[in-house]
């Protein structure tokens, strides 16, 4: 493809991490000062953290801090929203080294980022099957032009230094979406949201993390009895629709069976349906299995999860026996 810019193209420069006050004008878009201070920043020692700023059908992103560099996992908010969300756990647009997406969905990737990713120059790493829809958003041909648009097949990449990034093909929609893992020195990191099955491919990709971030979307029952067209309904419990809660938990478990550590050891649950699920039914589902129900985050819409510090994960006393009579 003329013009696209591939993997090789040089990282941009480091900014500083924990900016605690600023004057916020990203691309035009903000003009007021964010006076929120950092609430909860991740502890210096603690290299390696994962923070959801969000995640459901309204708008997912993820961030992912090694030491000073900050990666974005999708950009379904609009740099405000993100801004004030990366404000409260102490970083900034300023800090994101770059952004990974899954898919171009808009709950995935807001159409207003293309030109706060050119004020500051953050590269956007994307899969060459959602490449050409990128050149038909506005600005997706100004960031090729930049050389931030940077599209990726299945060989590994890295988006930012430390981070080894490898890739899986899930199934959704017409265009499918990309589950990543993120290796590091410190530990790592699956994300697979928006897919209607769990492929073997997926369980043996995500084998092993040390934390893992995986989408629980619906309740079967309430999805069925909802006012939603059928048409809709159908479509997310297809297989190329989203997973249910069972079928996250039945994931996790196969994801967990095929680890030499057994179950990651934190599950972060991910884009859970405002309309078809609660998060009463989704514990409820989990904590059926008493090894799983403390390891587990729920992720809103509406506000950001904590800090989960990512050390390697230990087997449980359950996968210790497994490992002592295998
Ligand atoms: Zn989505």
């Amino acid at each position: 493809m003329q013009g696209k810019t591939r993997m090789s193209d040089k990282p941009r420069n480091q900014m500083p991490l924990f900016v605690q006050e600023r004057q916020s004008s990203l691309a035009g878009v903000l003009t007021t000062s964010i006076k929120t201070p950092p609430a909860d920043p991740l502890k210096p020692m603690e290299k390696l953290g994962l923070c959801v700023l969000g995640s459901g059908s309204g708008g997912n992103a993820a961030v992912l801090r090694l030491g000073d560099s900050a990666l974005l996992i999708d950009a379904g908010f609009g740099p405000r929203t993100t801004d004030k969300r990366l404000t409260q756990a102490g970083l900034s647009i300023k800090d994101i080294h770059a952004v990974c997406l899954t898919h171009l969905d808009q709950d995935h990737f807001r159409r207003t980022w293309p030109g706060t990713l050119l004020k500051w120059g953050i590269p956007l790493y994307l899969h060459d099957w959602h490449y050409p829809d990128l050149m038909r958003i506005p600005g997706g041909a100004e960031l090729r032009d930049a050389g931030l648009a940077r599209s990726f097949q299945f060989q590994p990449f890295v988006p930012m230094p430390g981070v080894r990034a490898s890739t899986v093909r899930l199934q959704h929609d017409k265009q499918g979406t990309i589950g990543y893992r993120l290796d590091t020195h410190a530990g790592s990191v699956g994300y697979a949201t928006d897919l209607g099955h769990a492929p073997p491919a997926l369980v043996q990709h995500m084998a092993g993390v040390d934390l893992l971030c995986i989408e629980c979307n619906y309740d079967e029952h309430m999805t069925t009895t909802s006012p939603r067209p059928s048409w809709v309904n159908r479509r997310n419990m297809s297989d190329s629709g989203h997973l249910s809660n069972e079928q996250s938990l039945e994931a996790v478990r196969m994801i967990a069976d095929a680890s030499p550590v057994g179950l990651p050891r934190d599950v972060v649950l991910l884009h859970r349906s405002s309309q078809c699920n609660h998060p009463m039914k989704v514990r409820r589902v989990f904590e059926r299995d008493a090894d799983l129900a403390g390891r587990i985050t729920l992720t809103d819409q509406r506000r950001r999860t904590r800090w989960l510090h990512i050390k390697p994960a230990k087997p449980s006393k359950r996968d210790q026996r497994r490992l002592e009579f295998s």
